[in-house]
């Protein structure tokens, strides 16, 4: 393989489809010297095939609001690589939403899927709806309106969609409320993140969150560090970073720092469990002001309107928020106050240049895709209850996640240490998840 021959084959079919060919570059540069070792792929074209998605759906979603005036949006689900198992991955409901950013998304899932130990594919979906400032009734109607085209494309057995970015339980819930009119039939495990009274895994919405750290303390106990009384930055007031703040908290790190798209709200004393409840409030009244935090907690917390969680000085720093959302200048900033560790807990939460900047900087740098797949892990568990139509308790879920976190963290290890016996964990994630699917996709041969 010629990373830079495919590279600038993809540039020209798929033009300006920036996100998409930022991440499909990173993989491949992280797989090329093994992939070379492998005349096998190389015969069956393995990557050629692997960068474009098997199928993808585009749809009309119309629905009216509550001003009674007819809105249209664009739905997508993009089934990018089935090899392993039926296509799963979170709808996003965001107004930047296009091809581009789902299709990255998808293949980040595909070798994400890979790493959980399920047997799941790669899928992703969503629609430019913007759920800021909408009424629940118009999320409801929203939601009713996107499931009406998607329907018949899913499937506990073919796709199952969960949430992401702008869809959690209550989306979920609308969601299936309508699927489960259209397809006359129950279909548990036809979405996941669902209530946990109607098939939801019982840790679900924590999951992401509560693997990133699980993920975070064996990376810090492989390097001979403790987690206790670490000072912790991270981006987003949504279920991931609701998720990272519990149980950072709990592990005994100090949370001083959560950010939104207007700024940034620094909490020295470190956040407490009421300002994490309230997080949740500040979700769902679809705001997405983090200065409400400091509103609400003025003596615990100071709002600064345009500054990111990453010129606060902290020990680690954790993006939670969206793509490449700390860049090169964030990474020197952070470097500059002293942060030697960032776990990315969003998909592509860092931009190249920024991974660059850590990692010739010796920073502790772990990729999304090993550190967040704890969420769609948790998918995979509650496809599993589903399936088998039982419900296991959270301590069932939770070890259970330890378990995938633990083994997530060796397969980087195996597959990421360097001839200098450093740990390259973008390399180690992305070798680990491509192997898989790349020999699923030879055995099953050219289709
Ligand atoms: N959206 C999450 C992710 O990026 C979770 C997907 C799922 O649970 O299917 O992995």
């Amino acid at each position: 393989m010629n990373v830079q021959n495919i590279m600038t084959n993809l540039e020209a079919k798929h033009p300006g489809e920036n996100e998409f060919l930022q991440a499909v570059r990173e993989v491949l540069e992280s797989i090329e010297e093994v992939y070379n070792q492998h005349p096998e792929f190389e015969k069956a074209k393995i990557v050629e095939r692997m960068v474009e998605p098997d199928r993808v759906f585009t749809f009309r979603v119309a629905w009216v609001d509550d001003n009674g005036e007819v809105q249209t949006n664009l739905g997508y689900r993009v089934q990018f690589n089935g090899a392993i198992g039926p296509y799963k991955g979170g709808l996003r409901f965001h107004k930047a939403v296009n091809l581009s950013m789902l299709k990255f998304l998808g293949f980040e899932q595909t070798f994400k899927n890979a790493l959980t130990t399920l047997p799941m594919g790669g899928g992703k979906g969503g629609s430019d709806f913007d759920p800021v400032g909408k009424s629940d009734a118009e999320i409801m109607r929203f939601c009713q309106a996107f499931m009406w085209e998607l329907w018949q494309n899913i499937g506990p057995d073919t796709d199952v969609p969960a949430g992401d970015v702008g869809v959690g339980g209550r989306e979920i819930g609308y969601m299936y409320g309508m699927y489960k009119k259209l397809a006359r039939e129950y279909n548990t495990g036809v979405l996941t993140g669902k209530g946990s009274t109607w098939g939801g895994s019982i840790l679900r919405p924590e999951a992401t969150g509560f693997g990133a750290l699980y993920f975070t303390e064996h990376l810090l106990h492989k390097a001979g560090k403790d987690i206790k009384g670490l000072t912790i930055a991270l981006s987003g007031f949504g279920n991931v970073a609701w998720g990272a703040a519990t149980k950072a908290t709990e592990l005994g790190a100090k949370v001083v720092a959560i950010s939104g798209p207007d700024g940034v709200c620094e909490i020295p004393g470190g956040i407490t469990k009421e300002m994490i409840d309230y997080m949740l409030e500040m979700r769902a009244s679809n705001r997405n002001k983090v200065e409400d935090m400091a509103t609400k907690f003025p003596a615990a917390a100071k709002f600064t309107a345009g500054k990111k969680a990453w010129s606060v000085k902290c020990d680690i720093a954790l993006p939670c928020a969206f793509q490449n959302e700390l860049n090169e200048a964030d990474a020197k900033e952070l470097i500059a106050n002293g942060t030697w560790c960032c776990c990315e807990v969003s998909n592509m939460g860092c931009t190249p240049e920024a991974i660059h900047t850590f990692q010739t900087n010796g920073i502790l740098f772990a990729p999304g895709k090993a550190v967040n797949a704890g969420g769609v892990a948790t998918s995979g568990l509650e496809m599993t209850q589903n399936a088998a139509h039982i419900s296991w308790s959270a301590k069932e879920v939770d070890d259970k996640l330890h378990f995938i976190m633990e083994s997530i963290h060796e397969a980087c290890v195996k597959y990421g240490t360097q001839a200098d016996g450093k740990i390259d964990y973008v390399k180690g994630a992305n070798i680990a998840g491509f192997m898989k699917v790349a020999q699923a996709m030879l055995e099953q041969g050219v289709c």
